[in-house]
């Protein structure tokens, strides 16, 4: 089970309790990214889980040059 208890209330969660993330890593709410096995992201493997940080790294950058770091 993910450890993501203290995120009830803020980001959408599954029904098993894993971070909610579109194909950019993008959680629901707006300029806060996730990645790894604690999101609904498939396959719970070392190389997924490497990956998608570099992905939503690259989107949590994304949005700050878009949206600045008030945005
Ligand atoms: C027994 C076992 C064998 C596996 N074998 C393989 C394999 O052969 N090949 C493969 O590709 N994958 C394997 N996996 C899967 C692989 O370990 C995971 O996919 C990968 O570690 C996920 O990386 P992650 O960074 O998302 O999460 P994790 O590696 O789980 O890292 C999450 C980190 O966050 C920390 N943390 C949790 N809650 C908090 C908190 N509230 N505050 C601060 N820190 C917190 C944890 O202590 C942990 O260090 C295996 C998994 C298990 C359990």
């Amino acid at each position: 089970m993910p450890n993501t208890e203290w995120l009830k209330g803020t980001v959408e969660l599954s029904r098993y309790g894993e971070i909610v993330v579109d194909a950019k890593g993008a959680t629901s709410v707006p300029g806060v990214f996730a990645a790894g096995d604690a999101t609904t992201t498939p396959y719970k493997q070392i190389i997924i889980a490497a990956g998608e940080g570099a992905k939503a790294a690259l989107s949590a950058f994304d949005h700050l040059i878009r949206h600045g770091v008030n945005g």
